[in-house]
């Protein structure tokens, strides 16, 4: 790193518990921690208002990236392909370019959330020279328990949506699972709509592309009960048969997007 200028320390929130632990963990022990929130435009509600609950608890700004460049303006610019995890133009554009840029030339620390019970998980590290990734918590030996008792005590809890969907990241992300999407659609009907708008678009188009494995969003819906009752037979030993709890005890996030989820 280079000696001329100051080192920035900067923490990135994803809307999800991991990063908002890993926040409340270092606020008092790197006091000029910048904080900031890669905002895809297509962030559930719940996300956006566990952000600002997150600002007021640090008691300093989340700087919010991407302004008036979100999910809509990188859809136009891939010729409104969607992304999918083989073609994730959307991390690339929405979270890992805009934390660069965020970072441009500057000495950087950048504390990232990865616990010491996720052996095999790396994260994203950049490959600017300038910046410098390090992992607190796996240094710490924190794990799972940990985070959850440090979300618990500091009064902010685990993000609403964990009641219905196990991470957080766009609402119509492709990494969800199914029974995730018939949560999406029972909490937040408008967004479900929306994402069906993004498969319609392409059907019409005559491009095979749904978002979820196998089917699109409407046959996905008719199959609301059949996928309901799956999910309770699989979990039927856990108690009480919610997400959160299936989420928790499995933590769901090990697949999938890492920088969006954390
Ligand atoms: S949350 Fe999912 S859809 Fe959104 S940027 Fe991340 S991988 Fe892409």
């Amino acid at each position: 790193m280079s000696d001329d200028k100051p080192v920035r320390h900067l923490l990135g929130l994803s809307g999800g518990k991991d990063s908002a632990a890993l926040a409340i963990y270092m606020r008092d022990k790197v006091p000029e921690m910048e904080y900031f929130f890669a905002d895809t435009g297509a962030e559930l509600p719940e996300t956006l208002e566990f952000v600002d609950l997150m600002e007021d608890y640090l008691g300093k700004k989340i700087t919010r990236l991407n302004a008036g460049r979100g999910f809509d303006y990188y859809l136009k610019l891939n010729g409104n392909f969607l992304p999918t995890a083989r073609s994730r133009w959307c991390t690339i554009n929405l979270k890992l370019k805009p934390f660069e840029e965020f970072v441009g030339n500057d000495p950087v620390i950048s504390y990232v959330a990865i616990r010491a019970d996720e052996p095999y998980r790396t994260g994203y590290i950049s490959t600017k020279p300038n910046i410098k990734a390090i992992y607190p918590f796996k240094e710490d030996g924190k794990v799972k328990d940990d985070i959850i008792k440090i979300l618990e005590e500091s009064g902010i809890g685990i993000p609403k949506y964990y009641d219905w969907r196990s991470r957080s990241g766009c609402y119509f992300c492709f990494y969800q699972r199914k029974i995730e999407w018939i949560g999406l659609y029972e909490n937040h009907p408008d967004l479900f709509e929306k994402a069906k708008e993004f498969e319609d678009y392409h059907r019409n188009l005559g491009r095979n592309h749904s978002w979820s494995q196998d089917e699109y969003l409407e046959e996905m819906l008719a199959r609301k009960d059949e996928i309901k009752e799956k999910f309770q037979l699989i979990n039927q030993n856990k108690k009480p048969k919610n997400l959160v709890d299936v989420v928790l005890d499995e933590d769901g996030d090990d697949d999938g997007c890492l920088v969006c989820f954390k």
